[in-house]
C-alpha cells in the first residue's frame, strides 16, 4: 500500500484525467434509473460487457419494474443465465421490482439508505446509482479503484470502506463527481492487475507504486 499522496499531487493527477477525458462515462448499458439499478445489481462478480450482452434484449421488454414483474423470475432467469450467480440475482431483481412498485410508486429512490434496503443492493451498488444517475459525488469502490487507489497513493486503504473514505477525504471537491469513472477506467485499462501499463501511464511520474512495470 503506497502512502497517501498530497493534495497538490492529487489535483495534478485529476487535472490530467480530466484533460484526457472531460466527461467520463460508465460502461454499463441502461435506459433509465430502474435499468441502471438492475444492471448494477447484475454486475456483481461479472464484467460490464457480460452484463450488457445479457441486458440488451432484456431491457427491450422489461425496462420498468412492472414489466419485469410481468416477465417473472423464470423469464428473467432465461435472459441472464450467462451471468454469474444468476439465480440469486433473478430472485433479487424480482423482489426489488415488487418493492419499487409497492413502496416507491415504481420510482427508484435517490437516498443511499432507501437504495440499500432493496434486495441485492449493497453500498457499492447504491453509490454507483447515486453517482451515475443523480450525479452525486458518491464513491463506489470496485476492484479496479481499490487497486489503483492503493498502488498510486491516490486513496490507499486496507478495506473498501477505507478507500472510499480516502477518496472522499483527499480528492478535491471539483473532481469528486467524475472521480469514480476516471479511476475505474484508469484501473480497468491502464493500471491493470497483472502487468500495469506504467510505461504509457499519464500519471507515472506522480504515482507512488514501487514496482512499476516500465
Ligand atoms: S504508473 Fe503504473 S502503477 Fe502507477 S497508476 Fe500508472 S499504471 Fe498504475
Amino acid at each position: 500500500m503506497a502512502k497517501q499522496l498530497d493534495y497538490h499531487t492529487i489535483r495534478e493527477i485529476f487535472s490530467r484525467f480530466q484533460a484526457a477525458e472531460p466527461e467520463p462515462r460508465g460502461e454499463l448499458d441502461h435506459v433509465n434509473a430502474y435499468t441502471l439499478v438492475v444492471a448494477v445489481a447484475l454486475s456483481a462478480q461479472a464484467t460490464d460487457a457480460g452484463v450488457n450482452k445479457a441486458t440488451r434484449a432484456l431491457f427491450k421488454i422489461a425496462d420498468t419494474p412492472e414489466k419485469m414483474l410481468a416477465l417473472g423470475e423464470q423469464g428473467l432467469t432465461e435472459h441472464i443465465k450467462t451471468i454469474g450467480l444468476f439465480r440469486q440475482k433473478a430472485k433479487n431483481v424480482i423482489k426489488l421490482s415488487r418493492i419499487l412498485v409497492e413502496e416507491y410508486g415504481s420510482e427508484v429512490p435517490n437516498s443511499r439508505a432507501a437504495l440499500q434496503s432493496l434486495p441485492g443492493v449493497g453500498r457499492k451498488t447504491a453509490n454507483v446509482v447515486l453517482n451515475m444517475w443523480w450525479h452525486y459525488p458518491a464513491q463506489a469502490v470496485d476492484t479496479h479503484i481499490f487497486r489503483l487507489g492503493n498502488r498510486s497513493g491516490i486513496a490507499p486503504g486496507k478495506t473498501v470502506d477505507a478507500v472510499e473514505r480516502a477518496i472522499e477525504d483527499n480528492i478535491p471537491v471539483d473532481f469528486q463527481r467524475h472521480a469514480h469513472h476516471w479511476m475505474i477506467l484508469h484501473g480497468r485499462y491502464h493500471c491493470v492487475a497483472r502487468k500495469p501499463k506504467c510505461g504509457a501511464c499519464l500519471i507515472r511520474d506522480l504515482c507512488h507504486f514501487e514496482e512499476k512495470n516500465l
